[in-house]
């Protein structure tokens, strides 16, 4: 049985419906707060209010894109999930630099000792203190996804160590691996790391590809087996809506998925902004098939874990 790990339990995959595949919902750091207050989300209440727009829009899931020590809280997304009846998959991983100023470990840890990191997030619990602190205690409530990032065409060596450290944990757990491309670039350059160390490519799910409008880089891509998300519809609805129609033509439906990023307070409807994360679900002119592929067959699918055991 295909089994999905979220924030209040493992679930199984045919349950999600709807789902949103790179979301933020909680992003609760001081350096966030300082630094990037656009982006700044740490209240509950905030997001169970635009994750309501979603649910009644037939959302049904959402993964929260916020890897360790980057603004994530588990605790906060379980209670985003009880409010709201979403299922919430978090992640384990790293994101990219900015975010880490005050914590030199991601950058300079070997791979196998993040590796350890990541993989107890996923099989034991993710720390309450968000690895920020000499002091780590596990919660109730698991990763469900591993997530790493490139800033440019080639990933630096921290980089690289982040995707060994990914690539370790997706072995150990069966997690699937959601990866960040800077402005949708450096994805060949990913899955030619990712391949060389050994991740089954359909279990990678690029982000942010379409930030870059030429299709044979997309092509390139799906042929190699990975799954792109796309998710700059809220922003540019032309060119995605226009990348997803050439991609579906080349037949690449089943490895197409679709999010928000919905990072910026400016986009959530409940804060007074536009166009709401709920518009992906409610206006996204797909038919009615192609919808259900995009947004239900293709995250089960992802989204379980590869070997179905607790
Ligand atoms: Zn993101």
């Amino acid at each position: 049985m295909a089994v999905v790990r979220t924030v209040l339990g493992d679930v199984t995959a045919e349950v999600l419906g709807v789902t949103y595949l790179h979301e933020h919902l909680i992003i609760d750091a001081p350096l966030v707060a300082d630094r990037m207050p656009h982006i700044s989300l740490p209240s509950v209440s905030e997001a169970a209010a635009e994750v309501a727009t979603c649910a009644a829009a037939g959302v049904g899931a959402m993964v929260d894109a916020m890897p360790c020590a980057s603004g994530r809280s588990a605790e906060k997304l379980a209670a985003v999930s009880r409010a709201t009846g979403v299922h919430v998959v978090a992640a384990t991983g790293l994101h990219t630099a900015k975010y880490y100023a005050p914590h030199p470990w991601t950058r300079s840890e070997p791979a196998e000792v993040l590796a350890d990191l990541f993989t107890a997030d996923v099989t034991e619990g993710i720390d309450r203190y968000d690895y920020t602190g000499p002091v780590v205690r596990r919660g109730e409530h698991r990763a469900g996804i591993v997530k790493v990032a490139t800033l440019g065409e080639q990933p630096t060596d921290a980089e690289r160590r982040a995707f060994e450290a990914a690539a370790l944990t997706v072995a150990r757990t069966g997690a699937p691996l959601l990866t960040h491309c800077e402005g949708g670039r450096g994805g060949v350059a990913q899955v030619a790391l990712l391949a060389e160390l050994g991740v089954p490519l359909p279990r990678v799910i690029l982000s942010h590809t379409d930030k870059q409008p030429d299709p044979g880089y997309h092509r390139e891509l799906l042929d190699a087996g990975v799954n792109l998300e796309y998710d700059q519809g809220l922003r540019e609805p032309d060119r995605t809506l226009g990348l997803l129609r050439a991609m579906l033509d080349e037949g690449f439906a089943g490895q197409l998925l679709l999010g928000t990023d919905g990072a910026r307070r400016s986009l959530w409807r409940t804060l007074g902004g536009a166009p709401g994360l709920a518009w992906l679900a409610e206006h996204l002119p797909l038919e009615p098939a192609v919808r259900h592929t995009l947004f239900v067959t293709n995250p089960a699918r992802v989204l379980a874990l590869a070997n179905a055991s607790g």
